[in-house]
Formats: C-alpha cells, sequence, structure tokens
C-alpha cells in the first residue's frame, strides 16, 4: 500500500491543504515541527505555530515502527483509533482529546496537543500521585461500557457499532502477545537468566494455562462494548489541576488503535495490572508508601466504574430488561473477569514482547525479585479469582506477594 508518510518538509503543505486544519495551525507562520513518538507503532508530529496555534498529526505506517517494514501492520488501525476518539470523545469528552479531522488516505489523525499533559507511566515511575486519574479512568470505562454497549444504545445500533469495529489485526497482537505467548513461546520470551527458571514454571502451570484460555477465549468472544483495547498507564496523560507535579489532576485516555467491541473488563484489568506494576517497581526500590497508593488505584477506579455505571443504568429506560438485579449479575461477572484480565496483562510484561519501564528501569538485582513477584502474584490472582472477590483483597494479595519477592 503506498501513501506518503509525513515529514517535517511536508506537514506544512499538509496543514495549508486541510481546511479543518489551516484554521488552527497557520501554515505560512510554523514556527516548529518535532516528531515526539515514543511508541512503537505510529509516527507522532507535535506542530507549533507563531502565534500559539498548535496541533498534533499522528500517522500510521504500514508496518510496526519498532520493528520496521519487515512486520508489516494494516495503517487502517488509524480508523478503529479515529472512530474510538470520536464516539469516546462524545460519550465522555473531558477525558479523550479532541480530534480535528481524520485523513482516510493517508491514515492521519490531527487531534489537540496534549504536551502540557505527561504520560502517566513516567509519572508513577517518578514516583509522583496525581489524584483523581484512576476515579475519572473508572468513570470513562463506565460511560463507554453503558454508552456503547446494549446497555445504553438500540439493538440496531448497537450491531451496527458493533460490526463497524471489527480490527481482526489489532486484536490478533493481543491475543498472541497478552494470552498465548507467554505459554507457548515463539521466541519473542525474554527474562533475565536469574528469573529463567520463574518463567519456565509460570508457563507450565496447568491452572494458569486454563485461565489464560478463558481469558483469551472472553476477548475473543465477548463483544459487550467498543473498548479501549489498550488501556495501560503509558495510554493515559495526566495534569495536576494547580500547575504543579502532582496533585488533584485531570486526565486523557489516548492511543485507542486497539479499540473493537470487547469485554469491558479487559479495560479494568489492564489498568490493575499497571498499577500492580507500579506497585512491584516501588516495592524494589522500598517506598512501600507509594506501593500503596498505587495498589489502591485498584479499589478507587472500580468503585468509581460501578457508581457511574450503576447510575446510568438506574437512569436508563433503554430495556425493561436491563434492572438492576441485573446489573448486579454483571458487575459480579466483571469483577472476576478484571482479576483474570489483570493477571494475563501484568504476567505479560514480564515475560513477553513489549516490557514496561517500570521494572525494565530497575537494576537486576532488583527487576529479579519485582518480575518474580509479578508472575507468582498473577498466578495467586487466578486462584482467587471466585464469586464475591473485592478489589481490597486484590491490593491485600499484591501487596503481601510483591513484599515475599522482593529482592531489595
Ligand atoms: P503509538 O500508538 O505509536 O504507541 P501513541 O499514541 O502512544 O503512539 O503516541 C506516542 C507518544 O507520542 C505518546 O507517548 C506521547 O508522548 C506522544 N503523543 C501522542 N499523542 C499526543 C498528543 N495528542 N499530544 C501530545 N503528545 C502526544
Ligand atoms: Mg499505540
Amino acid at each position: 500500500m503506498a501513501y506518503e508518510f509525513l515529514t517535517s518538509e511536508n506537514i506544512p503543505a499538509y496543514i495549508a491543504s486541510k481546511s479543518k486544519l489551516n484554521k488552527i495551525v497557520n501554515p505560512d507562520k510554523i514556527s516548529n515541527i518535532a516528531e515526539v513518538g515514543d511508541g512503537n507503532l505510529n509516527l507522532v508530529f507535535i506542530i507549533h505555530d507563531s502565534d500559539g496555534g498548535t496541533l498534533v498529526l499522528k500517522q500510521a505506517l504500514p508496518y510496526v515502527r519498532l520493528v520496521g517494514p519487515d512486520w508489516p501492520m494494516t495503517p487502517f488501525r488509524a480508523e478503529h483509533e479515529a472512530e474510538a476518539l470520536r464516539i469516546h470523545g462524545e460519550l465522555d469528552p473531558k477525558k479523550i482529546p479532541v480530534m480535528f479531522d481524520y485523513d482516510p488516505d493517508r491514515f492521519i489523525i490531527a487531534m489537540e496537543n496534549l504536551s502540557s499533559f505527561r504520560v502517566w507511566r513516567g509519572a508513577m515511575i517518578e514516583g509522583l500521585r496525581h489524584e483523581g486519574v484512576a476515579e475519572a479512568m473508572g468513570e470513562l470505562v463506565a460511560e463507554v461500557a453503558f454508552g456503547t454497549s446494549a446497555l445504553g444504545l438500540a439493538s440496531k445500533e448497537q450491531k451496527e457499532s458493533l460490526a463497524a469495529s471489527i480490527n481482526p489485526e489489532l486484536c490478533r497482537i493481543t491475543e498472541d502477545l497478552v494470552f498465548t505467548e507467554p505459554y507457548h513461546d515463539i521466541g519473542r520470551n525474554k527474562v533475565l537468566p536469574e528469573n529463567q527458571p520463574d518463567a519456565d514454571k509460570h508457563a507450565a502451570d496447568a491452572e494458569m494455562r486454563l485461565a489464560m484460555a478463558d481469558a483469551k477465549w472472553i476477548f475473543m468472544t465477548k463483544a459487550e462494548a467498543l473498548i479501549h483495547g489498550d488501556l495501560h498507564s503509558g495510554s493515559i496523560m495526566v495534569r495536576a489541576l494547580d500547575g504543579s507535579k502532582e496533585g488533584p489532576a485531570e486526565a486523557r485516555a489516548f492511543d485507542s488503535e486497539f479499540a473493537f467491541y470487547g469485554p469491558i473488563a479487559f479495560d479494568i484489568g489492564a489498568m490493575w495490572a499497571n498499577f500492580t506494576l507500579s506497585a512491584a517497581r516501588h516495592i524494589a526500590l522500598g517506598d512501600e508508601a507509594y506501593a500503596n497508593w498505587a495498589l489502591e488505584l485498584i479499589t478507587k477506579s472500580w468503585n468509581s466504574f460501578e457508581a457511574t455505571i450503576r447510575a446510568k443504568v438506574n437512569q436508563s429506560n433503554q430495556d425493561p430488561m436491563w434492572t438492576a438485579e441485573f446489573l448486579e449479575r454483571r458487575l459480579a461477572d466483571w469483577m472476576i473477569e478484571s482479576w483474570l484480565f489483570a493477571a494475563a496483562k501484568m504476567s505479560r510484561r514480564i515475560v513477553g514482547l513489549a516490557k514496561v519501564h517500570d521494572i525494565e528501569a530497575l537494576e537486576p538485582r532488583l527487576r529479579e525479585g519485582a518480575a518474580r513477584g509479578i508472575l507468582e502474584l498473577s498466578r495467586e490472582i487466578v486462584r482467587h479469582r471466585k464469586p464475591g472477590v473485592t478489589t481490597k483483597q486484590f491490593e491485600a494479595l499484591a501487596l503481601e506477594t510483591l513484599k515475599k519477592h522482593s529482592t531489595r
């Protein structure tokens, strides 16, 4: 597939050619163009003009940027990202970057510049506390869960939205990297030599393998809502309300190219896994107070998700069958599935392709225990996921297990 890639040289002409963009940034007065993509897949440029106008252009390449043309990847993923930005943005505008334009010929999304925000993972690595972000993301997941599922959509709309969301290539990445490869290595797994016995034990654990088959099956079949699909702490930007480094904060969820109709609990589990990875980092560094703070985000995100979706369903008369009692049953399912997906998402970050800086940036002596703790914890979580489990139990189990295996 041939289309022109963005460069600093051709961006001014590109902006000039787009009526929606040349009103935001003056193409004749561009003062700065910077490529900032730190991600694995796409090009991201931040553009400024000398009048203070600014925007971001994100372009999908026909391959994985991290690897190059040897790993082709459909650029149509940009269409799913744009569609999710639009739909999620309509449902919860304050938590999604504003999209200015989508170019289906060159797979370019033009959106709001979030440079005054920072990626949450980096802030958590530094031990900063942005308050209210987990709650905000719980609300967003609930708004999306309600607003894109049969809870909030009429039957026909729900099916049309579902059909348009089919995103096979990106789903396949998750299916392989999250659910399969940690248990069937095709040569892309890697751990420290000291953790090889842990990885082997993990992959050989019969209960874990079966649970991950369950998780994969749910991921592939439970088309509940237009989920984000990759809601880790690197897909959330945060900004303290008073402009300082931490404290009460606002948040935006971005990078929704993995969006598809999938299980609602997948986004919740993704967040929980990343809160837990952050906790593992800070236990390794001896900061138990921060680890506790990070783990408490699990309950905070769940409580706000639960309260928001309860309120939405109670106020809605979309379908007389969706009663309060019915919702309680869904919440019970989502809780257990969130445990399952959290277990899947934390352990793949230890053994599989695409690791996280929270753990990788630890010196090997400390990383060993953090990695072991996460693998042990993910199996504990799988074993403990029973009807009636609570987020507080998850947090306690996480703290205990991570401390037990720390090599500090
Ligand atoms: P990828 O899909 O390739 O991972 P991301 O959407 O994660 O790309 O973007 C990569 C990086 O670019 C982000 O981590 C962030 O630093 C920066 N970025 C992305 N979108 C914006 C934005 N709207 N404003 C400012 N920076 C952004
Ligand atoms: Mg991405």
